[in-house]
């Protein structure tokens, strides 16, 4: 199979498409043959070396969609031929064939495509665990989707609209500010403005919004803090450097700020979490948005592309 290797950390052209021996599934394993995988910062951050040290070389990607290759001994659930989205892999979902541990691989409903199930993993699990399983979202509460127009962002509007929240979603560019506004967001605002945030007290009633779903706490956190209402809740889903906040703003609504990192989630968390999101692909409320895609071989240039402004829902690899 053909598969991206890296052999040591660097720029994005350290990735290159090589052959390699498809896997074998062993006991409790699935074989996926991959038609789509999915990326996300976190896979930069990775190549780059900020994760620490890996074994060499590797396969890039944690998310992908495809079909059942082959199950291993005591695999009942799936057969060759299902469609499946993964939540991570055991080789690496940038390849033509990826070998997962069963409870990694989760239905992929017919209506949905293999790129949108590409999509599935990182952003939707995050979205969700940062909703009920951190900031205990309710429905009628108001969430502000900090960075709504990207992997996470989009899952976030749609899971947060269909649960009954008022949702507002920020972007920094036109085409992001109008996919925010079709995937459910009640009010959108542009992140590029500087007054932006004065507005949400006036969307929220004057309370202030109960949750922030945070993708760049380095830039944003310190703003967050002074837009809350009482007992609001900050969940820090990404932040690339270090921010000043006044403590004297958590004191006085009783704010909480949740640090959240997907890759923490329990055993049993992760399968809850999965279990909800295979049920609103199935319900048509999620409906992952795939903006670009490229070739396998063109993963150098996807990793360029995901760190870049004006996101617009997920980039794939097509292998
Ligand atoms: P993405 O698809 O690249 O989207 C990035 C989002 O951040 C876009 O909506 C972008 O908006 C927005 N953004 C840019 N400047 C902003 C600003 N000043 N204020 C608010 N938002 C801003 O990335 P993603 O997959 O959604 O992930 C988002 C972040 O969360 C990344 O840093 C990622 O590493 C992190 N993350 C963390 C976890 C975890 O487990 N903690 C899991 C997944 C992702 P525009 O491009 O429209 O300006």
């Amino acid at each position: 199979m053909q598969a991206i290797r890296v052999h040591q950390f660097g720029e994005p052209e350290v990735m290159k498409l090589e052959t390699l021996p498809d896997p074998t599934p062993g006991p409790g394993e699935v074989l996926i043959r991959v038609k789509a995988a999915g990326v996300n910062p976190v896979d930069t951050y990775i190549r780059a070396g900020s994760y620490g040290k890996l074994p060499m070389p590797y396969t890039p990607g944690l998310d992908a969609a495809g079909t059942v290759e082959a199950a291993g001994v005591g695999v009942k659930v799936f057969k060759a031929g299902d469609r499946v989205y993964m939540s991570g892999t055991l080789t690496g979902a940038y390849a033509e064939k990826a070998l997962c541990k069963v409870e990694q691989v989760h239905r992929l409903p017919d209506k949905v495509t293999f790129a949108q199930g590409a999509g599935m993993n990182v952003p939707y699990a995050t979205a969700y665990r940062s909703l009920f399983q951190k900031a205990q979202a309710k429905g009628g509460e108001v969430v502000l989707v900090h960075g709504a127009s990207g992997g996470v962002g989009v899952a976030a509007v749609q899971i947060a609209r269909a649960a009954g929240l008022i949702v507002i979603g920020t972007a920094g560019s036109d085409r992001g500010l109008a996919l925010v506004k079709e995937q459910g967001a009640h009010h959108v605002l542009d992140h590029r403005k500087p007054d932006y945030l004065a507005q949400v007290i006036g969307l929220s009633d004057g309370r202030g919004v109960d949750v922030v779903l945070e993708m760049l706490a380095n830039v944003n956190l310190g703003k967050d803090l002074t837009i809350m209402a009482p007992g609001g809740r900050v969940v820090v889903i990404g932040s690339r450097g270090s921010v000043e906040v006044s403590p004297r703003e958590l004191m006085v609504r009783d704010v909480t700020v949740l640090g959240m990192v997907l890759f923490n989630a329990t055993p049993s968390e992760t399968a809850s979490i999965h279990a909800a999101l295979v049920a609103g692909l199935e319900n048509g409320t999620l409906r992952p948005v795939t903006g670009r895609e490229l070739p396998l071989a063109e993963a150098p240039q996807a990793h360029k592309a995901v760190m870049e402004a004006g996101a617009y829902g997920k980039i794939v690899l097509i292998p």
